[in-house]
């Protein structure tokens, strides 16, 4: 039941929530045993703020809940793949997995020959299709 596909819909339902907004529309959670324990879409828009990228929110929420920094045991479901900012960011934090829906060719880590920490298992590609269709749709109704 807790399959890489279950918490990847929770991650597009936020991508959902996020379009509602007006905001580009990128969701993720952060599962720990089997437990959504964060959950976040972008706010770039609302908070006015550049870094308010869904990741980012997520590892903060996160760590509160856990009351520690590291997210050791913890994966992050995230629709599109991360930019470097939240590169950065997940590689500070230790994740143990972090699984992309669609990957970001342009101003995604990987194609900056990037990487994340030493100890983080990557996946990439789960609903793929879904997570790259509804950024697609968003920036073609705003030309
Ligand atoms: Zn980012």
């Amino acid at each position: 039941m807790f399959t890489d596909e279950y918490f990847m819909k929770m991650a597009l339902y936020e991508a959902e929530i996020a379009l509602e907004k007006d905001e580009v529309p990128i969701g993720c959670v952060i599962v720990s045993n089997n437990r959504v324990i964060a959950r976040a879409h972008n706010l770039t828009e609302a908070l006015n703020d550049v870094t308010a990228h869904a990741e980012m929110q997520a590892i903060t929420s996160a760590a509160n809940f856990l009351g520690g920094k590291y997210l050791k045991d913890c994966t992050l479901y995230v629709s599109l793949e991360p930019c470097v900012m939240c590169s950065g960011a997940l590689s500070w934090s230790q994740i143990s997995k972090v699984v992309i829906g669609a990957r970001d060719e342009q101003r995604g880590f990987i194609n900056k020959k990037l990487s994340l920490h030493p100890k983080t298992e990557i996946i990439v590609g789960v609903m793929e299709h879904e997570c790259s269709s509804i950024v697609k749709e968003f920036f073609k109704s705003k030309r």
